[in-house]
Parts: structure tokens; sequence; C-alpha cells
């Protein structure tokens, strides 16, 4: 019977794991997803819901929104 009981202990630890792991996944997984755009002044890619809307597209920070579309 203590056998038994350890065994039942031994798969819910392995359940509760596999069900935190893949909490634990699901946001990586979400942003890989995420579209991915361009700066236009220094060409670096990153999410677009960092984007810094300017002239000439989608920046990557403030500083390039001013510096406007490199070469
Ligand atoms: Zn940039």
């Amino acid at each position: 019977m203590a056998k038994f009981l350890l065994f039942l202990v031994v798969i819910a630890v392995i359940y509760f794991v596999v069900r935190a792991s893949n909490r634990r996944n699901k946001p990586p997984a979400a942003t890989a997803t995420e579209s991915m755009v361009r700066c236009a002044h220094c060409g670096v890619h990153f999410p677009g819901a960092e984007a810094v809307s300017g002239d000439g597209g989608d920046y990557c920070c403030e500083a390039h929104r001013r510096l406007g579309p490199g070469p």
C-alpha cells in the first residue's frame, strides 16, 4: 500500500512539473511569433511592440527616429 501511495505521489509530481514547464515555455513561443520590424535608421531587427513610429518607417529607439532614415 505504501508503494502504491509513493507511486501516486511520483505521478503527481511529474504531472505538476510538466504542467509548470509547459506554462513557462508558452510566453517565449508567443513572443517568437511576434512580428519583427526593421529600424529604418540602423537596420536592426526588433519586436514590433517596441517600435517607435516616425517619418520613413519604424525605429528601434527615439534617438534613431530623430535622426531619420539611414543610408
Ligand atoms: Zn536603430
